[in-house]
């Protein structure tokens, strides 16, 4: 999707008090949303638990409702109507597969002002502690952790990177979804009121100045029953860790501007993040597995790989089925990004582009039922590479499929040069081999 964001643009931070009242608690949340529809934000971030807080854990569950359920169809449409972004901060989704019946997934929405949602984020870490002075919470009682962090969501007002409450605790999660190019971090919640006073400003403000973004946090607040209440102090953080806009000590949307030149700008006075010395203290990799469709085609040096041949996609590598494959099952994983060579990729690259190429291995041996593989770069033209992107060649291997095993090398050199158009396999047969692949690789 394009990248939509202007440099400033006015977005607003909701505090609310969801109930077990499922009617009267999308009643207070439209009423919020229209406040801040009427103080010119374009985009408005709800807390977690947007939809109900409930009672017990069996009708946290019993309550909980599908992405196609009613609930999300009201937010959409609210999102239609008033012409207004919306991060739906945290709802009780129900799962489509029969196997978690009894559990439900903690789930955080963006929507576009049309009504479509642009993002979907699952809550990966779950918030099972027994904190001295609070109630014991057991998410993971019945709540089951999503599987994928990222990648950011264009959104209206910059890159949105999704996250939900407890996953404030985790640097690593803040640094991925950076790495993925966040501008923004939203933590939506319901904090306790012991851990609030305690850890909420600070958390937040953390995150914002180490990862120079902005961070919005939603909040639910007060009494949602008789045993529960939350913190509060709903906010937005600048990327100099500035607190710019807070809610009231009570239901309440505040506003502030997002101002992605000013963000840029710190990233360059100071640049942190490539600083890192990840040679030391190691890298937070977001390997996470996305959907190949998510873009149309894939650039490959001078050439375009239609994503129908592709089979495994992470934020910075891909894996594609070979056009002239020197043996059956001969792929390629290269950098999303058009790079020439090994040492032009970024330690993130490197990285990534390793632990795909070993994703792909293992696909690869069960596909094939071998167990040998032939896993070969050729770093520039003088080595053979013909494509100026590097890329990482992976090729099953059987016994006597070369009279000299490294006859292999010989094929890679020679396989792909001067051949004509007619020689190439066609679309249909690289999605048909891309499709199998795929079965290999899961993304939620
Ligand atoms: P090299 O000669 O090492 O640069 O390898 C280039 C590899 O890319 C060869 O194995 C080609 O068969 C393969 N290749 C070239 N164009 C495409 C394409 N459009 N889709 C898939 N594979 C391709």
């Amino acid at each position: 999707m394009a990248d939509l964001s202007k440099p400033k643009s006015v977005v607003a931070v909701v505090q609310m008090t969801s109930t077990p009242d499922k009617v009267a608690t999308f009643d207070q949340l439209s009423a919020l949303v229209g406040r801040a529809k009427s103080r010119g934000a374009l985009m408005t971030f709800l807390p977690e638990c947007a939809d109900y807080v409930s009672e017990s854990r069996e009708q946290a569950v019993s309550f909980a409702e599908p992405l196609e359920g009613p609930t999300v169809s009201r937010y959409q449409d609210l999102a239609r109507t008033l012409k207004m972004w919306l991060s739906v901060g945290g709802y009780h989704e129900k799962p489509k597969t029969t196997e978690e019946t009894k559990r439900i997934y903690n789930t955080h929405l963006v929507i576009d002002a049309e009504g479509t949602i642009q993002g979907v984020y699952r809550k990966v870490h779950m918030f099972d502690v027994d904190v001295p002075g609070g109630v014991p919470s057991y998410e993971s009682s019945y709540t089951a952790p999503g599987s994928s962090i990222g990648p950011p969501v264009a959104a209206v007002c910059g890159k949105v990177g999704m996250a939900i409450c407890y996953d404030m605790r985790f640097p690593e999660m803040a640094v991925s979804l950076v790495q993925q190019g966040a501008e923004i971090l939203t933590y939506p919640s319901a904090f306790t009121v012991p851990t609030g006073m305690a850890h909420w400003e600070t958390l937040l403000r953390n995150r914002a100045i180490e990862n120079q973004c902005y961070v919005i946090a939603a909040a639910q607040i007060g009494r949602h029953h008789a045993k529960r209440s939350s913190y509060g102090n709903a906010m937005v953080v600048d990327p100099w860790g500035t607190v710019v806009a807070r809610c009231q000590d009570t239901v309440d949307v505040c506003v502030a501007e997002i101002d992605l030149s000013l963000l840029h700008k710190r990233r360059s006075e100071m640049p942190v993040l490539s600083h890192k010395r990840y040679d030391l203290y190691g890298y937070v990799v977001s390997n996470t597995i996305l959907p190949v469709d998510s873009l149309s085609d894939y650039q490959f040096g001078q050439h375009t790989v239609k994503s129908t041949s592709a089979f495994y996609r992470t934020a910075l590598s891909v894996a594609f089925v070979n056009r002239k494959p020197v043996l059956p099952g001969h792929v390629l994983v290269c950098p999303v990004r058009v790079v020439e060579h090994l040492t032009d990729l970024t330690a993130a690259e490197t990285a990534d582009l390793f632990l795909a190429v070993q994703s792909v291995a293992e696909a690869t041996k069960k596909r094939y039922e071998v167990s040998s593989l032939t896993v070969a770069v050729q770093d520039g033209p003088d080595a053979g590479q013909t494509v100026k992107h590097i890329h990482v060649h992976v090729l099953p291997r059987k016994p006597g499929d070369f009279s000299d095993n490294d006859d292999v090398y010989k094929q890679l050199e020679k396989h792909d040069k001067n051949v004509g158009a007619r020689e190439w396999r066609n679309d249909e047969d690289m999605a048909a081999e891309a499709a199998v692949m795929r079965t290999y690789f899961s993304t939620q």
